[in-house]
């Protein structure tokens, strides 16, 4: 049975980090992985974190028998009240299930199966052009073909709102609109508030059924709660929907997997009952996969939200980090200004989260790699916590050359 099993390509992310390990220069720069970097580009491993792993070091009661199948219920209650606001009236009307899962990835998985399984409207999943390219085979592994819907302007480097608009509008009846929740991965440009509502509007009429990808709450604006506007809005409105959550980036626990998946029902008398089923079909489904839920990273989580004092310390880990970021956009954008590299270079501020489109093309971005040691995915994104003091300068005069020459 093996001769019918062909070759598959390597992912192409991964194969860059491969070809960046094995460069030998010393100034070679890594703006290919999304995982936050400090001014050293080292991993940084947040302060609360460290708290947390302490507490738990030292807690006797704490073993290692199974997670609930939903998995821990302080960990999955504190992540609904983060995702959707602790006086969301999703909440307090009982009409969320939220059950843990492998990070925000497990999360996408979790709710692309569910869908697979019961959706019984347009079984096509519409995402972004560009998305997050694992996007496309978690839906296509569960039989949910995938369609694109316009999503960046090449010209402005912002939001092509009206292609947007107008592809969502056309999509058939009932069909699910994948949409990030913030900082869109992988060209930080996000709809603002105003804009979500008009989409709000579009997808009520057209009946859709939206599906929220958050792997980068706080990360965006710096503000726990103005990143999940978006996402709170929609409920407001009444939407039924499903949200994806991740808190590797936000904890910087990529490697720990903890993640959670909600889902939310329309406001009415069979909510609850309804959400009832529902978490009763999610327990199966997760049995099936994995069983039981990791618990080291939710542990984590659980014991830096059930804490006041650790929360507010955990806002201001996200602050170093969003702040940072904020400067590298501004000295990029600075820089390059003021060497006059061809072009206009406002997105890169404009741009939030940890990516940027810059606009460089494949053949730049392969003479980056040649000429330079510097590392970025061939359709132009770099992820801005791979700039720090130190490198942001060479970056700049690099892109310079390459622009200019
Ligand atoms: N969704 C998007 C849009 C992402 O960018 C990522 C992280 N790259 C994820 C989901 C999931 O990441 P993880 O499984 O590490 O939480």
């Amino acid at each position: 049975p093996t001769e019918v099993v062909p070759q598959a390509p390597e992912d192409p992310l991964f194969g860059l980090m491969r070809a960046y390990k094995a460069d030998q220069s010393p100034d070679k720069i890594d703006l290919g992985i999304g995982a936050y970097r400090d001014d050293n580009a080292k991993p940084w491993v947040l302060p609360v974190v460290k708290k947390a792993d302490e507490i738990l070091r030292n807690n006797p009661e704490l073993d290692h028998e199974y997670a609930p199948i939903a998995g821990i219920p302080s960990f999955t209650s504190k992540a609904a009240e983060l995702m959707l606001g602790a006086d969301s009236p999703a909440l307090l009307e009982k009409r969320a299930t939220s059950i843990q899962t492998i990070s925000g990835t497990g999360a996408v998985h979790l709710g692309a199966l569910f869908l697979a399984k019961f959706y019984k409207g347009n079984r096509r999943v519409y995402v972004s052009n560009p998305t997050w390219v694992n996007h496309h085979q978690i839906f296509n592994n569960v039989g949910l073909p995938t369609e694109s819907y316009p999503y960046f302007d090449k010209n402005t480097k912002g939001l092509d709102f009206e292609g947007m608009k107008t592809a969502i509008r056309d999509a058939p009846e009932h069909s699910i609109i994948l949409m990030h929740a913030c900082a869109h991965n992988p060209t930080g440009v996000d709809p603002t508030l105003e804009q979500w509502k008009e989409l709000a509007e579009i997808i009520r009429e057209r009946k859709h059924f939206p599906f929220f990808d958050s792997a980068y709450q706080g990360f965006a604006s710096g503000n726990l709660a103005q990143d999940a506007s978006a996402v709170r809005y929609f409920i407001e409105q009444g939407f039924e929907l499903l949200i994806a959550q991740s808190f590797a980036k936000n904890f910087g626990l990529y490697g720990e997997r903890a993640g959670c998946f909600h889902a939310i029902t329309s406001p009415g008398e069979e909510a609850t009952t309804t959400i009832t089923r529902l978490a009763s079909q999610l327990a199966i489904l997760q049995r099936s996969e994995i069983s039981n839920p990791p618990l080291y990273g939710a542990r984590i989580v659980s014991t830096v939200l059930n804490d006041p004092a650790l929360f507010a310390e955990w806002e201001e880990n996200l602050s170093t980090m969003s702040g940072r970021i904020i400067s590298m956009r501004k000295a990029l954008r600075g820089k390059l200004e003021e060497l006059g590299t061809p072009g206009t270079w406002n997105h890169i501020t404009d741009q939030i989260g940890m990516f940027s489109f810059t606009g460089l093309t494949e053949q730049q971005v392969q003479r980056l790699r040649d000429e330079t040691h510097i590392y970025m995915t061939k359709n132009g994104r770099i992820s801005m916590a791979g700039l720090n003091i130190h490198n942001v300068d060479r970056f700049a005069n690099a892109v310079h050359h390459v622009v200019s020459s």
